[in-house]
């Protein structure tokens, strides 16, 4: 019997599926790539979600299903795709996984399902209410639901994790990387709100662009920074595993992020100290992005403890921008 994990050749699901082999299980990938990998104990399915025949394929010696796989997407022309991977591709899977009775359900959700940017009251709790602003929060409710019903339905116990925004170290200094280049480079923020259609904050960001390569500090419309968790894949990995080997993680949802939020006017000061690049600072419009959600029950029920603070990986950022300069 084998533990599959979806999403294996993506950013937290190759980590997962590392930590598990050398603990010694037979793992299972299944993502629309390859990772290729060829240790022994691993076995991999090549194919989409929503592929019956893959997924039969995937499922069919899984102990544990780890279903870390989605497709991410803000743009409205992916909205197709989006909810065949992470709606009807979760639905598919665990039919699937009811057949051949696995034992246990671990489902990466969002913290987009609230939504983490529009919350009712702050800190962000599990409790807050359920009301996703984009289609892939929706995607993620719907997923959750999914979980739930099999849960019911197929007896089998289920932990939903609601994830932090999440990423390696090393994505955080590089201007191609699709979370930092938008998130903190103001060329590439530029053409994220082009391609999103944001006409106002596309003029505002040109106003302070001089051509130069730079950082942005990105505040709202009151000149409030923005602040939002920030949390290393590395942290991520290890909560999942808690989530999978806790019985007390069982029929429970918890948040899993970072303790403490990333407040911007802190973080890209420190970034332009460690590149070098110029910094400027944007004030867009609307209320911006301004959370701290909550992962206190995590941390008391399953003993949940994050290493990484944004400190830390700014510094390895650094390193693996300047091994990159290097290289090139
Ligand atoms: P990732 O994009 O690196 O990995 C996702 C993997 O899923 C990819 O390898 C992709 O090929 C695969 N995939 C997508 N659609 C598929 C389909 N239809 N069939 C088969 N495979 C498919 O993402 P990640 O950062 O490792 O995220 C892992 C999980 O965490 C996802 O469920 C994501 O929605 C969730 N999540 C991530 C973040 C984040 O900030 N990274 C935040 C909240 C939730």
């Amino acid at each position: 019997m084998a533990i599959l994990v979806t999403g294996s050749a993506g950013r937290i699901g190759s980590r997962v599926v590392d930590l598990l082999l050398a603990a010694g299980h037979a793992v299972t990938g299944f993502d629309l790539r390859g990772s290729g990998r060829r240790e022994a104990g691993y076995r991999e399915i090549v194919g989409a979600f929503d592929d019956r025949e893959a997924a039969r394929e995937a499922v069919k010696d899984a102990r544990q299903i780890l279903h870390l796989g989605a497709f991410m997407s803000w743009l409205a022309c992916d909205a197709d795709k989006l909810f065949r991977a992470n709606v009807d591709g979760t639905r598919v899977l665990l039919e699937e996984a009811a057949k051949v009775r696995a034992g246990r359900i671990v489902f990466a959700s969002s913290g987009e399902v609230y939504p983490e940017n529009v919350p009712d009251y702050l800190p962000v709790d599990e409790d807050h209410p359920l009301k996703p602003r984009s289609a892939y929060g929706l995607s993620k409710q719907v997923g959750e639901e999914i979980v739930r019903f099999t849960e019911r339905s197929a007896g089998i116990p289920a932990t939903i994790l609601r994830f932090s925004h999440t990423q390696d170290a090393s994505e955080l200094l590089d201007e191609t990387s699709f979370f930092s280049g938008p998130r903190f480079f103001l060329h590439p923020k530029i053409r994220q709100q082009e391609g999103f259609g944001n006409a106002m904050a596309v003029a505002a960001l040109k106003a302070i662009d001089d051509g130069v390569p730079a950082l942005v500090l990105s505040r709202n419309e009151s000149g409030r920074p923005f602040r939002m968790h920030i949390t290393d894949t590395r942290d991520m990995v290890e909560g999942i595993l808690l989530a999978l080997e806790s019985e007390k993680a069982a029929g429970r949802t918890y948040n899993l992020g970072a303790t403490a939020p990333v407040d911007f006017a802190q973080a890209l000061p420190a970034m332009a100290r460690a590149t070098g690049l110029p910094l400027k600072t944007v004030d867009l419009p609307g209320s911006g992005v301004f959370y701290e959600t909550s992962n206190a029950r995590i941390r008391a029920e399953l003993g949940f403890a994050p290493q990484w603070t944004i400190e830390r990986m700014i510094a390895e950022a650094a390193a693996a921008r300047a091994a990159r300069a290097k290289a090139a």
